[in-house]
């Protein structure tokens, strides 16, 4: 590309510019370096606890992503037999103490469609 004298004499006037400027704020940062630290402090005072929890949270959610692929990598017939079991229809009595059933409890988790109804109670005391 051949540039006329006008496109060359612009460039070579953003080019200085551009050269003076970075000049410009690189000697107002060494003259200001107390000011330029003491407001990064003051930012960094006031967003400590955001920053902190902001880490803190996405450790717990990376903790917690791990747990729950560790969860199913270690039972994947209880979570296939809980899908599955989530088609059958509830009964209405618990089939241990005849209350109104809320659970649905897997005696083999490799038979996902075999469960046992049971209110809350009761599917704890079976745990
Ligand atoms: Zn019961
Ligand atoms: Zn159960």
């Amino acid at each position: 590309m051949v540039l006329t004298r006008k496109q060359e004499y612009r460039r070579e006037y953003y080019k200085k510019n551009k050269e003076i400027e970075a000049k410009k704020k690189k000697e107002w940062v060494i003259k200001n370096k107390e000011k330029v630290k003491l407001t990064w402090h003051k930012w960094y005072k006031k967003n400590k606890n955001g920053l902190q929890m902001k880490r803190q949270t996405n450790k717990i959610k990376e903790i917690r992503n791990e747990q729950q692929k560790g969860y199913v990598k270690r039972n994947p017939e209880k979570i296939k037999a809980h899908s599955l079991s989530r088609k059958i229809k509830l009964q209405e009595k618990c089939q241990d103490c005849g209350k109104k059933a809320t659970e649905k409890h897997h005696e083999d988790y490799s038979k996902p469609e075999e469960v046992v109804f049971l209110c809350k109670e009761c599917h704890t005391r079976r745990h």
